[in-house]
Order: C-alpha cells, then sequence, then structure tokens
C-alpha cells in the first residue's frame, strides 16, 4: 500500500514521506525531503543575500526538493514590495533549479496571482496551509498549481465545502507547525468526499509521483 504524504511540516514524525521544512540550511540532513526559503516573516530580518547564496549552494547539492515555505503576507508589517522583490528572487531559483515552491499567502491572493500569471512557474507550486475560498482554489489549479490542506480542514465546514468541489488530482495534505497527525487529516478528507483512505492515498501518492519523480 501506498504511503501517506505529508508536503509540509515543521514537526516531522519519520514517516516514508514527509516534506521537511528547514530554518538552518547548514543542518540538512544528506537523506530525507526538506524545504528551505526565506519566508516572508524573516525578510527584514535576515541578511537576504547571503540566504540566497545559502540557497543556491543547497540547490546545488540538491539537498532540497522544494523551496519554501515562501510568499506573501499581507497581516505582517513588512513592505509588500519588498517581500514580492525577495519572493521573485526565490523564484528565479526554483525556475532554474526546477524544483517546486510551497506558497505561503495570507490575503495576498490577487497579488500572488498576478506574480504567478507574469512570472510562471517551471515546477507546480503547492499553495500550503490553504483557508481561502473556491473561486481562488480554482484559479490557481486553473493554472495548474496545487492547493495543500492542514488542520483546518477538521475544523472549518467552510473551508470543508470548498475542499469538496476541487479536483483531486491537485491536493495534498500537511500537519505544518500543528501537532496533528497526518492520518487525521486524511481521515477528515476520504470522509468528506466519501471515498476509502486508501483511494485517497493512492490518488494524494500519484500527485506526489507526478510533482516530483516525473
Ligand atoms: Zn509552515
Amino acid at each position: 500500500m501506498v504511503p501517506y504524504v505529508n508536503i509540509h511540516t515543521h514537526k516531522p514524525c519519520n514517516i516514508p514521506i514527509e516534506v521537511v521544512n528547514m530554518v538552518d540550511p547548514s543542518t540538512i540532513p544528506d537523506h530525507g525531503l526538506f524545504s528551505f526559503g526565506i519566508h516572508p516573516w524573516n525578510v527584514a530580518r535576515t541578511d537576504v543575500d547571503a540566504d540566497l547564496r545559502d540557497l543556491e549552494n543547497i540547490c546545488d547539492e540538491k539537498k532540497i526538493i522544494a523551496l519554501g515555505e515562501i510568499g506573501l503576507d499581507k497581516v505582517i508589517d513588512t513592505d509588500l514590495e519588498l517581500q514580492a522583490s525577495v519572493f521573485l528572487k526565490q523564484i528565479h531559483i526554483a525556475n532554474q533549479y526546477r524544483l517546486s515552491v510551497i506558497i505561503h499567502c495570507v490575503r495576498a491572493w490577487s497579488e500572488l496571482a498576478f506574480l504567478s500569471k507574469h512570472y510562471p512557474a517551471v515546477k507546480p507550486w503547492i499553495y500550503h496551509g490553504f483557508t481561502g475560498n473556491e473561486p481562488i482554489a480554482q484559479q490557481i489549479i486553473r493554472r495548474g498549481h496545487f492547493v495543500s490542506f492542514g488542520e483546518a480542514l477538521l475544523k472549518s465546514p467552510k473551508l470543508q465545502q470548498v475542499f469538496i468541489k476541487l479536483p483531486l488530482d491537485f491536493i495534498f495534505f500537511e500537519t505544518d507547525d500543528s501537532d496533528e497527525k497526518i492520518e487525521a487529516i486524511y481521515k477528515k478528507a476520504a470522509e468528506l468526499r466519501h471515498i476509502c483512505t486508501d483511494e485517497l492515498k493512492e490518488t494524494i501518492h500519484r500527485n506526489f509521483e507526478t510533482l516530483f519523480t516525473l
């Protein structure tokens, strides 16, 4: 049977397929699936040029399978123009190395839609921790990107209604920084779709293979 896929976590659980978000590129182990990127929260308090050099180095060494989480956040004080410029520099690197991107987006859907139209991705992006509405999700999917659901899917009836209308071929699940188990999110998702967990696991695993190994 195919394994669960946890597409984005800060708290690894040693399951076979989990993409672990790293904050320090010098501590990325030789084996495993990892992501690293300059988070919008860190844009104003880090040495961006040094981080970008680190990012290129770990891409050269093939230490990450995705850049992230990176994106735009309109709730923080950091200037949006500055966030966008650091984001685009990282998109450039992702495209150069043919890597996917794990997107952090807070109230900046239209800005990210604009950027994704003008700076097309070489590999599809993953909009992580999705809590938006159905038109936003459909727009992301129409561009060939993926939408990832986390623990909010367990709790929000509104989000559950969005989830049931989306094509499963463009979906992932994640635990992010929560203590929730990935199994619980799959279980809820399978219930909502009236399918068995094994069928859901097959589909999500196929999505993972399509995105990362083909
Ligand atoms: Zn995260």
